[in-house]
């Protein structure tokens, strides 16, 4: 034995002691990690630190990465040295795993449709008759399901179809944001059509097909034409399917990813309508995609796969808590109201969080506490205890995040203060303050614009008033409410100066957050557009100072019990944040914004106008 104290531990505790910081250095081995922890090490020099081992899980590939992001210092451990066992195994054990990948093999060719051989290289791409996903599984996308029953209907019953005269569509391009269930689409479809499906995604389409000669592309229509009807899945397409226009630029093209583009369109139009092969493809970045590739004939349906609404997110919840042992106080039509924007694998993700976090509190089933803090921990990163804030980052983070609390439970639209916390969390906050939002948004309207620009200014102002100087802590929320101003004039056409003019070309239209680019505008406009910016953030700023001046008293009071507990929520916080007093200003600011009555008569204004 190694190191004077040996004792092993649960993968899971090592990785947590990695999250906490605790971890001084550790030694990777194949088979066993061995590591030392901070609070030993700074022991006395002569006595040898307590090393624990654990066993690591096979193919956890990002542990470096966490070690690294953690700072750990960390070496390969040498093959350990186990005797004439070891000997004995390393002899029997590779034969052993030889015949099982042989058998599985075997097992996979005689299922059917087997691997696909593309030309002549040893490139696969495997045929998933059953991928375990059924239409079951996939919820809160019911329009996208019900196209792609069709889909479904028309390989099987091709004949139906093509007895009128009708074409069965050749693509169907899968379009929506990342976590929607595009994919999981696909592999739905294939297990309910019963045909061959094969699939691929964009980057390994490059990978395989590109520089090798657009001739391996036609091959693949050849095989799946023969294993007709089937299913040919092209996830990602993006990847492969750029806009030609936009590929030259700097770089100077890519040919090569061209000829086999060019190759996939030839192909689409070459093979019959009726062969009873379907495209099917997946991307999240429609904008970018060649347009030849979504003219008739090709891809020629678009099927959109949105965020869910509120009753999809709660089918979805359903759908991944099946398995999951859940307490008689969780609601799941609750938790759905609580998570407005959350795509399916976010869901997923939270009932999976949930879960573990009840496990480890060693619960009997998952209650309501362990889906608000999973909700919590997927909205602002893990709790980072290791982070320790001196007395005056302390204080200054209190009073930051109490000014954003009692701005916050003024503006309009926004929902409620659920929540105010100093406790370090996630990548860059030191404190944060939770709203969350009552109900499902599409729009927001002009005054709730402005009110969350004056709550993301709510926080520096309140370190203005009280310490009469600023941290750098409120970057991020300038960073924000600049963003939002600006998008307020040039994408809303919300200033009455400039007028319903886009200033900005919208690009990326489901990677939200992004910076558009602008239009081309004169330097009178673009300075006019600087101009009605500041504006709207000094009028803001003003605002947030000025309902805090108001209930100064207040802000101080609760910042003090929040240095003192840490965290504020649920009633006692309601009790503070019902004393909020609102403030004339305020009021008329909020509405300086609405439109102007010289053009309309704002009662005839109809908020729910889909624009
Ligand atoms: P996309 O391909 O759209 O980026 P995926 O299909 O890969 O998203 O979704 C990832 C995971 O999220 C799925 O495996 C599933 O567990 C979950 N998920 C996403 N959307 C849904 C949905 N509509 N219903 C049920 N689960 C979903
Ligand atoms: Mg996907
Ligand atoms: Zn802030």
């Amino acid at each position: 034995m190694r190191g004077t104290d040996e004792s092993t531990v649960a993968y899971s505790q090592f990785i947590n002691q990695i999250e906490a910081g605790n971890v001084a250095s550790a030694k990777i081995g194949s088979d066993r990690i061995v590591y030392i922890l901070k609070s030993e090490e700074t022991q006395e020099q002569s006595k040898q630190p307590k090393e624990y081992t654990t066993i690591p899980v096979p193919g956890d590939s990002d542990l470096s990465g966490l070690l690294r992001e953690h700072k750990v210092e960390f070496s390969a451990l040498p093959p350990s040295n186990s005797g004439w066992i070891g000997t004995l195994l390393s002899w029997i054990v590779p034969p052993l795993i030889f015949v099982g990948l042989w058998g599985w093999l075997m097992a996979r060719s005689q299922g059917g449709a087997a691997a696909l051989t593309v030309g002549k290289s040893r490139a696969r791409i495997y045929a998933e008759g059953n991928t375990g996903a059924t239409f079951d599984d996939v919820a809160g996308v019911d329009e996208a399901k019900a196209e792609l029953q069709e889909i479904v209907d028309f390989l099987q019953h091709a004949a139906k179809y093509t007895r009128l005269g009708a074409k069965i569509p050749k693509g169907v391009l899968l379009v929506g944001p990342p976590g929607t269930g595009k994919t999981l689409l696909a592999k739905a479809i294939a297990t309910e059509a019963g045909v061959p499906f094969f699939s691929i995604s964009g980057s390994e389409f490059i990978e395989l097909f590109v520089g090798i000669g657009a001739s391996r592309v036609r091959d693949l229509f050849e095989q799946a034409k023969r294993q007709a009807p089937c299913i040919v899945f092209i996830d990602e397409l993006d990847a492969l399917g750029k806009s030609r226009a936009n590929a030259g630029g700097i770089i100077g093209g890519n040919d090569e990813r061209e000829q086999t583009l060019n190759q996939l369109l030839a192909e689409m139009d070459g093979f019959d309508t009726n062969a009873g092969v379907i495209l099917i493809a997946a991307t999240n970045r429609p904008e970018v995609l060649d347009p030849a590739l979504l003219r008739p004939g090709r891809f020629d349906r678009q099927i959109v796969v949105d965020r869910p609404d509120k009753i999809g997110r709660e089918a979805i919840l359903r759908v991944h808590a099946k398995n999951v042992k859940l307490s008689e106080d969780v609601a799941l039509e609750k938790l759905a109201a609580r998570t407005p924007g959350f795509a399916g694998a976010d869901l997923a993700n939270l009932v999976n969080e949930a879960a573990l976090m009840a496990a480890r509190k060693n619960r009997n089933s998952v209650t309501v506490e362990d889906f608000n803090e999973a909700i919590e921990r997927i909205l602002t990163g893990l709790e980072k205890k290791s982070r320790v804030l001196n007395e005056i980052e302390k204080k200054t983070v209190a009073y930051h995040e109490v000014g954003h609390a009692i701005v916050g439970a003024l503006m309009p639209g926004a929902g409620v203060v659920e929540k105010i916390s100093i406790v370090p969390r996630g990548v860059a906050a030191l404190g944060y303050t939770l709203q969350l939002p009552e109900e499902d948004r599409f729009l927001t309207i002009e005054d709730e614009v402005r009110g969350r620009i004056v709550t993301l200014l709510g926080g520096r102002s309140a370190e203005e008033l009280i310490f009469g100087k600023v941290s750098t802590g409120a970057s991020d929320d300038i960073q924000k409410a600049t963003d939002l101003a600006e998008r307020s004039v040039t994408l809303y056409g919300m200033s009455h100066k400039l007028g319903p003019i886009a200033f900005e070309k919208i690009q990326q239209q489901f990677l939200e957050g992004l910076t558009n680019p602008r239009r081309a505008v004169s330097p009178k406009i673009s300075e006019e557009i600087d101009l009605e910016v500041k504006e709207i953030i000094e009028g803001a700023h003003h605002i947030a100072l000025n309902i805090l001046q108001k209930n100064r008293d207040l802000l101080e009071e609760t910042a003090k019990i929040l240095l003192e507990k840490e965290i504020l929520e649920g009633e006692e916080l309601k009790e503070y944040l019902k004393r909020v007093q609102k403030t004339p200003e305020m009021e008329s600011w909020l509405l300086k914004g609405q439109l102007n009555s010289n053009l309309l008569e704002p009662t005839s204004y109809n908020g729910k106008e889909k624009s």
